[in-house]
Parts: C-alpha cells; sequence; structure tokens
C-alpha cells in the first residue's frame, strides 16, 4: 500500500494558516486536515469533530496516558494534540495529512517521521497579525493581547521549517501552498509509489505489455 505525505504547518496564532489550508484541502484532491483534540473553549462557529474533537483536561490526560497522542502539547494554557490512529489511518489509505500543529508538535513530528514536509507561514507584518486576529473576531481582547505575545515566540522557530510562505496576498500563498503539495508528488520516491504500475509496463521487456 503506498503511503502518502505528512505535512506539517505552523504560524503564529492570526497569520492564515487555518484559512490557507481550509482552501488547499477543498482545491487538491487526496489531502484530509488532521482533527486535533484540544481542551480550549469551542469558538462560537465551531464544530466538534469538524474544528476540533473538544475534550476537557482529564480526557485529554488519560489519552496521554493510553499513549493515543502522536504528538501533543501546552499552546496557550490549552492542551492540543494529534491522535496517532487518525495521522496513520490517512496516510495508509495513501491520502496526505496536514497537521496544522504548533512548533513544539512539529519538533515531535520531525523526531517520529523525519520525512515530513515542514512548512511555517509568516503574517506580511506585526500590525496586520494583530489586525487579522481582532478582525476574525472569535476571541476576547485579553485572548488577542496573549496570542499576539505568544506570536514573537511561535515566530521564532521559523528556521526549524524546511519551507516558508508570507501569507500577504491571500491566493498567491495558497498558490504557494498547492505548489508544495505538487512537487512532493513529483519526487521519485512518490511516482514510484503512485504509478509503479505504469512504470513496470513502460519498462516491461515484452512489447505490448500494459
Ligand atoms: P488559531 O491558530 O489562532 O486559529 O488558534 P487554535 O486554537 O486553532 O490553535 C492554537 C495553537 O495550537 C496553534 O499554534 C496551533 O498550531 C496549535 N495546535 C492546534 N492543533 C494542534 C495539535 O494537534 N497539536 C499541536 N501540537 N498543536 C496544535
Ligand atoms: P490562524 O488559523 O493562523 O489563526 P485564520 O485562518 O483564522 O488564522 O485567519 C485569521 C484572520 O485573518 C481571519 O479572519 C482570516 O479571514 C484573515 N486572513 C487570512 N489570510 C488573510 C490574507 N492574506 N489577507 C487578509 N486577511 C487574511
Ligand atoms: P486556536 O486555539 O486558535 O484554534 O489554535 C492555537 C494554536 O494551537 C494554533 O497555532 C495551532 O497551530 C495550535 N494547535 C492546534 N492544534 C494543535 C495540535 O493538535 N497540536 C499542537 N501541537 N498544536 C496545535
Amino acid at each position: 500500500m503506498s503511503q502518502g505525505t505528512l505535512f506539517i504547518v505552523s504560524a503564529p496564532s492570526g497569520a492564515g494558516k487555518t484559512s490557507l489550508v481550509r482552501e488547499l484541502i477543498e482545491s487538491l484532491d487526496g489531502i484530509q486536515v488532521s482533527v486535533s483534540h484540544t481542551t480550549r473553549a469551542q469558538r462560537q462557529g465551531e464544530v466538534n469533530g469538524v474544528n476540533y474533537h473538544f475534550v476537557d483536561v482529564p480526557g485529554f490526560e488519560a489519552m496521554i496516558e493510553r499513549g493515543e497522542f502522536f504528538e501533543h502539547a501546552k499552546v496557550f494554557d490549552n492542551y492540543y494534540g494529534t491522535s496517532r490512529r487518525a495521522v496513520q489511518t490517512i496516510l495508509d489509505a495513501g491520502q496526505d495529512v496536514i497537521l496544522e500543529i504548533d512548533w513544539q508538535g512539529a519538533r515531535q513530528v520531525r523526531i517520529q517521521m523525519p520525512e515530513a514536509v515542514s512548512i511555517f507561514i509568516l503574517p506580511p507584518s506585526r500590525s496586520e497579525l494583530e489586525r487579522r486576529l481582532a478582525s476574525r473576531g472569535t476571541d476576547e481582547h485579553a485572548v488577542i493581547a496573549q496570542r499576539m505575545c505568544e506570536a514573537v515566540n511561535e515566530m521564532s522557530h521559523y528556521d526549524e521549517y524546511a519551507y516558508l510562505v508570507v501569507n500577504d496576498d491571500f491566493t498567491t500563498a495558497l498558490q504557494e501552498l498547492q505548489s508544495l503539495v505538487i512537487s512532493r508528488r513529483l519526487t521519485l520516491a512518490c511516482m514510484q509509489c503512485h504509478h509503479a504500475p505504469l512504470l513496470a509496463a513502460l519498462l516491461s521487456p515484452e512489447p505490448g505489455v500494459e
């Protein structure tokens, strides 16, 4: 069974990663986003099981105990984690998977899966990041202030990622993400996996065997 590729996408809160990833998976076949577990409060408009699996702290800690997380971290005083089984099911089906996770989780994933492709999304400026966080309208003032403080810490880890995308013009940033996914699919290793019958037929010593 051919394995899909794992993409890690990180960014400071408000940089546009959720919006970009949503458009990316709508625009390409064969790629899914992993739905994380979190202990943070559900925002208005968020759907349990779609945006996140919303769980309480004891429930999350029980999952840690049982080793159910591929990676997990505390971000803004809340737990966030990626379930091992969810990711493996998508990869085993030959689909690509995107993890929208913070830098701490990205480090844990790279150790377990060095072949993962990691992408960091940057805002065009600090003032624009603040404007987007506020304009999203989902968080209280205190939460926005905390997320701005944390943003600089998150961005300081940009050089641990293989690719950087600046989300200034949304369409350009989306095209850049699409290019990264497509170019990965054209690598020798991926093509050998996904086009094994074609390659075998092209190289067959018997003419007409396809
Ligand atoms: P938003 O990024 O502003 O929309 O805020 P979220 O509450 O969705 O995410 C908060 C932080 O948690 C971000 O830095 C995410 O990258 C991170 N995060 C989300 N899901 C996961 C996860 O499954 N694992 C880890 N390690 N971090 C996550
Ligand atoms: P994140 O998941 O990184 O926290 P979101 O995807 O929620 O970020 O985006 C934060 C806000 O910024 C949203 O209101 C979104 O519509 C807006 N946004 C995202 N990308 C752009 C862009 N290139 N230009 C202007 N606004 C943007
Ligand atoms: P928000 O609370 O705004 O949805 O997310 C805040 C941050 O948590 C985001 O920057 C996001 O990348 C991170 N995050 C979301 N899910 C996970 C996860 O499963 N693991 C890790 N490590 N971080 C996550």
